[in-house]
């Protein structure tokens, strides 16, 4: 379970260079998500200097920025016999480590008291070992100080010395500190620090073009043309009120062509031109002006709106050579995961249905899976976690064991593939295509072969070419990886015995009491079977007090728990009642993090402020995160409670968390703190559960198919 969760031992491992992956400009600040203070920041002094800050970090400053929005404020005194210092880290989030190669470090600065050169800063650079670069005056990259006025400081990194620099990835941080005793308070705001080449392409397009603006209840929705011009560093966007006066609301990289602007503002005109900023910091003329109109919204067309901008993840956003899912946006531009795949080819079904796009677009992104995945490599019929979208072939991004079939994932996609089968049912050549490939990518799956041998109670999550069953990892429930069991036991062609439900999955020795344990800390549910209560609710399975919530989504994005009775419980009952106690949870709300009520409720896997991480409704699982897919993906368990969450994320906290693909990851108040990223794994299973809430047309489409409908009767009873 949690495999994801692997990642911090295996990351340092492999790092697989495709000559394909498109670099990220090695950016250390652009802006700051949230208001108020700078989460990848530390300020710190000793009197009689001093460093403003706000709960030891930087505070922001929206109305002074480089960039737009913001940028942050030193504001410092140089204090005689005292010191101060502010680190600016760099935040990493998963596959953002293709990053170009840079000599200079770069950043803008706006000194807006009356300061003198010589009391400007020190700087210092930190590495990935911890090291730390000696001190340079930033005095000696200025030639004149214009006050109130942003200047460029470009410092060749080679100037720093005391530290062994092989790889400009490998700077972690930026430190200014003190440089001067003058006792005088000083104010400079600092914005756009990154790693850059000594030469930067001058800007090659003059004119930005701009498509369209879609007002929704507080944000408007701003496209463009995809921008294909290398020199083209960002897509700048301006908004007015009055057709007339523009101000600067946000950048937006060319990887993407479409920008959310959080107007916070309902029933106004908004409008929005753009332009192109180039490495070299020109600005090509502005595009013609849009407008769009914010307007009041029912629940049903924000349900819709939610859909729609996760479903264009998978579709906009998609790896395009496979036109599967990545893991996450920004993240490996190359690299699909295949369980998030899984999930998006039902996202895109759902949006199919609701027409966010037509159904020959449909047909022909599916011809394009179904070739691709008839194409990619597989271990015994099986996928692996991560694939290179352009070779097909696997990528190990959690280490060098994890070079081969991943069953798990696998289920994940199949699960995606069979509904799709059962939704393309026309009688033409390219549906009745799609359906014969999916057909020939189900029949491969040796599902029994992952046994191991052929006859142990268990299916095995991995088995490595050149390894082996070296990652060793049995399936055990309760777990996200249900219908891995579920499909073993559908298979056509390979399937296991039905008694494996029960032998492997409900194991009850002392295998899967342990594996139980080991993962919960308690005994509490080590039997597969729970029988206590929590605030009140029941809960028949489940370790612990029933786990994250993604145990409730994964393998009941297409498997419809009303129809999974086991001996031991009715799956869409135990799962609403996990979704429940983890709304009671966060209610009462143990651990007094800020935020947490009943709507701002679901404790579940996540990128985090540190890493990502899985959440339970337990205190030492809870760290004060919480990700909009956990309440949202449990609309069919809690529609009132998911409800008034979604409602609360978008109108309360959508100036942070909306995004170009719906809501941002995840985000933590108690830590001021906001993901910068979508993950793959996140944003279907919010556009799935919400269209089996509403229609149940994942569900239906799954359960159609006659070897599933089968599988639900061969558990219900022991074998
Ligand atoms: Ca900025």
């Amino acid at each position: 379970m949690f495999k994801n969760l692997l990642l911090p031992f295996l990351l340092t491992t492999v790092v697989q260079v495709f000559s394909q992956e498109k670099f990220y400009d090695n950016v250390l600040f652009l802006n700051s998500r949230m208001d108020g203070n700078y989460f990848y920041s530390k300020a710190s002094y000793t009197s009689p200097s001093s460093i403003k800050n706000i709960d030891n970090k930087l505070p922001v400053s929206e109305d002074t920025f480089f960039t737009p929005g913001n940028s942050l404020q030193l504001d410092f005194v140089n204090g005689k016999n005292g010191s101060w210092s502010a680190k600016i880290d760099k935040p990493e989030w998963r596959g953002q480590d293709k990053l170009k190669e840079g000599e200079i470090l770069s950043f803008a600065v706006n000194v807006s008291s009356a300061t003198d050169i010589s009391n400007l800063p020190a700087i210092q650079i930190g590495l990935a070992d911890s090291t730390i670069s000696q001190p340079l005056p930033v005095s000696r990259y200025f030639v004149i100080i214009q006050h109130g006025k942003w200047t460029k400081v470009l410092i060749p990194l080679k100037d720093f010395a005391g530290i062994k620099l092989k790889n400009s990835d490998d700077v972690k941080a930026v430190i200014f500190s003190q440089n001067s005793t003058d006792g005088n308070e000083h104010v400079m705001y600092v914005d756009d620090i990154e790693i850059r080449p000594s030469v930067l392409p001058a800007l090659r397009s003059d004119r930005a073009s701009i498509s369209l603006a879609n007002g929704y209840a507080k944000h408007v929705d701003i496209e463009w043309k995809p921008v294909t011009d290398t020199s083209v560093r960002f897509i700048k966007i301006y908004r007015s009120v009055d057709g007339k006066n523009f101000h600067p609301v946000g950048v937006q990289i060319p990887s993407s062509s479409r920008f959310a602007d959080f107007t916070r503002e309902t029933g106004k005109i908004f409008y929005y031109r753009i332009s192109l900023l180039g490495y070299d910091d020109r600005e090509s003329s502005a595009s013609p002006v849009v407008s769009a109109k914010t307007r009041a919204m029912t629940e049903q067309e924000l349900l819709t709106m939610v859909q729609e901008a996760c479903f264009r993840y998978y579709w906009e956003g998609a790896e395009e050579n496979s036109g599967l899912a990545k893991e996450d946006i920004p993240g490996r531009h190359n690299m699909i995961a295949m369980g998030a795949s899984g999930f998006g080819i039902m996202a895109l079904i759902a949006g199919t249905e609701r027409k966010f796009i037509t159904r020959d677009e449909s047909t022909d992104r599916f011809l394009k899976i179904a070739n691709f995945l008839e194409r990619t490599e597989t271990f015994h019929g099986a996928f692996s976690h991560f694939v290179d979208g352009p070779t097909g072939k696997v990528v190990p991004f959690f280490g060098s064991k994890d070079n081969g079939g991943d069953l798990v994932e696998t289920s994940f996609l199949m699960q995606g593939l069979i509904a799709a089968r059962a939704y393309f049912n026309k009688n033409n050549t390219k549906e009745k295509e799609i359906r014969d490939k999916i057909t020939g990518i189900w029949n491969n799956v040796e599902w029994s072969w992952y046994r191991k041998e052929p006859e142990t109670k268990f299916l095995t999550w991995h088995w490595s070419p050149d390894q082996g069953w070296i990652l060793n990892h049995q399936l055990i429930g309760w777990n996200e990886t249900m219908v891995t069991y579920l499909l073993a036991i559908a298979s056509p062609t390979h399937p296991v015995p039905a008694s494996l439900y029960y032998t492997g999955w409900a194991n009850r020795d002392s295998t899967g009491q342990q594996y139980r344990k080991n993962w919960g800390q308690t005994d509490q549910g080590s039997m597969y079977t729970n029988g206590n209560s929590y605030y009140g609710i029941k809960l028949d399975v489940g370790v612990s007090n029933g786990g994250p919530l993604f145990f409730t989504h994964y393998s009941y994005l297409g498997f419809d728990p009303h129809y999974l009775t086991d001996v031991y419980t009715n799956y869409f009952k135990n799962n609403r009642n996990i979704a429940l106690i983890n709304h009671r949870y966060c209610i009462e709300n143990p651990g007094h993090y800020i935020g947490y009520s009943d709507s701002c409720w679901g404790l579940t896997a996540s990128d985090g402020p540190y890493h990502y991480v899985a959440n339970e409704p337990i205190l030492r699982a809870d760290n004060g995160k919480i990700a909009p897919t956990g309440a949202i993906s449990s609309f069919p368990y809690t529609p009132k409670q998911s409800m008034k969450a979604l409602s609360n994320y978008y109108y309360n906290y959508g100036h942070f968390l909306w995004g170009e693909y719906g809501f941002r990851d995840a985000f933590n108040l108690s830590e001021n703190w906001c993901s910068e990223i979508f993950m793959g794994l996140n944003q279907a299973p919010m556009v799935v559960m919400i269209e089996n809430y509403r229609t149940g047309l994942l569900w239906k489409l799954f359960m159609s198919d006659p070897q599933i409908k089968k599988v639900a009767n061969k558990i219900r009873h022991k074998q």
